[in-house]
């Protein structure tokens, strides 16, 4: 059957192939974007997309209304968006920091909330978050993106618990390295040091990501919610 699915951050990237993945099995997509449109093929594809930044409470109610007068209520809600501001502890900023959390963590907050209106009264839905292995183990010089991707574990496990009653399920895939625009950002030195502690040896292509995620907000994910499913080539094993 096809569903209404909104992704955050669906113009490139990881949200672009959780988009075409959607779009590909017949559901009804909608992508937002906030500076670059998404490719013309996607919107060939029927997808809709909606400008919308997240860290903008007006802006996140205005494009949830366009997307459910063109597909009703959103029954799938991939979290997606995020940004990356790297910097060590003695040198992140104020800005820095709560840019960093505003956007991934109660950016999410924001889309996630909205979603529940429609969803609880379906009584039913399937919520995931995107948040990242560095979120479960740390890493260096991202003290601030590390928090607002913990932050989404506390954040869905508790939805997962106050919400499981009205059958609406909540999820994080947590990814490793992942060939797209945030990675291609670090330098060659810093690539290679990451390939070398992943197990599987190599960065994830984005279309591994979107495959985990169809499946958690699929028929046959049916009875799991409040999971962090990793899809990390090994890198975070034991977390
Ligand atoms: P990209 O940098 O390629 O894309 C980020 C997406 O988020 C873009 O669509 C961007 O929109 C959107 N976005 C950023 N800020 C906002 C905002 N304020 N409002 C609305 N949309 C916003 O990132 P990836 O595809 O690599 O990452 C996607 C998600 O996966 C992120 O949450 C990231 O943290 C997570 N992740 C990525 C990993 C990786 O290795 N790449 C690893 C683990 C997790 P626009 O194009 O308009 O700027």
């Amino acid at each position: 059957m096809s569903r209404s699915v909104l992704v955050t951050g669906g113009n490139r990237g990881i949200g672009l192939a959780i988009a075409r993945a959607f779009a590909d099995a017949g559901d009804k997509v909608a992508v937002t974007y906030r500076s670059g449109k998404p490719p013309v093929d996607l919107i060939d594809l029927g997808v809709l997309a909606v400008r919308c930044d997240i860290t903008d409470p007006e802006q996140v109610e205005q494009a949830y209304k366009e997307v459910e007068a063109a597909h009703g209520n959103v029954e799938v809600l991939i979290a997606n968006a995020g940004i990356t501001k790297d910097q060590l502890l003695m040198r992140m900023t104020e800005e820095d920091f709560t840019s960093v959390l505003d956007t991934n963590l109660t950016g999410t907050f924001r889309v996630v909330k909205r979603a529940n209106r429609g969803m609880l009264r379906a009584r039913k839905g399937r919520v995931v978050l995107i948040s990242s292995v560095v979120g479960l183990t740390g890493q260096a010089g991202q003290a601030n993106y590390a928090a607002s991707k913990a932050g989404l574990v506390g954040f869905a496990r508790s939805l997962a618990r106050e919400l499981g009653s009205r059958n609406i399920t909540f999820n994080v895939v947590a990814p490793g390295f992942v060939d797209t625009d945030m990675t291609r950002s670090l330098s060659d030195e810093q690539q290679a040091g990451i390939v070398a502690q992943v197990p599987l040896g190599r960065y994830a292509q984005v279309e591994e990501i979107a495959a985990v995620v169809r499946f958690l907000a699929s028929d046959d994910a049916s009875y799991i919610t409040g999971a962090v499913i990793p899809v990390d080539g090994g890198l975070g094993m034991g977390h």
